[in-house]
């Protein structure tokens, strides 16, 4: 089974998740990548397969925060804008100590993130 990474893109960073995207299709077209409503549809027309739940303030980080607690995720990629107002701060909130309570690897920014797959998957 191939393991899932969750990626999550607040508005403001979308354009980065799209970049990050695309600088690191050689790690993410082998895994399940599991992604918010509108990260997700960014993240099929970058090319990727991807799984998607509701979007975020509908419930999608409230989803994926389910998941990281049934240990069903390997990893979590989410590009928090730390300048914006979120009506889901909670979920937000959520995700992130769920991530933590699991011990599961979170990235919330792309230097991170790139650190995070070279570290589970090597240099590609
Ligand atoms: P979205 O949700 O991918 O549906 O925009 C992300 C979020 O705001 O948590």
């Amino acid at each position: 089974m191939k393991d899932k990474i969750a990626i999550i893109a607040h508005d403001g960073k979308k354009p980065e998740m799209i970049g990050f995207l695309k600088d690191h299709m050689n790690y993410l077209t082998n895994v399940e990548i599991i992604a918010t409503g509108t990260t997700g549809k960014y993240a099929l027309e970058s090319g990727l397969t991807v799984k998607r739940k509701l979007s975020g303030p509908l419930g999608g980080d409230a989803q994926i925060a389910g998941m990281v607690a049934e240990k069903k995720i390997k990893a979590v990629i989410f590009f928090r804008d730390p300048l914006g107002k979120h009506p889901h701060e909670p979920d937000v909130q959520t995700l992130m100590r769920v991530c933590d309570v699991s011990n599961t690897p979170l990235a919330t920014n792309p230097s991170t993130a790139h650190f995070l797959l070279m570290g589970i998957y090597g240099e590609k």
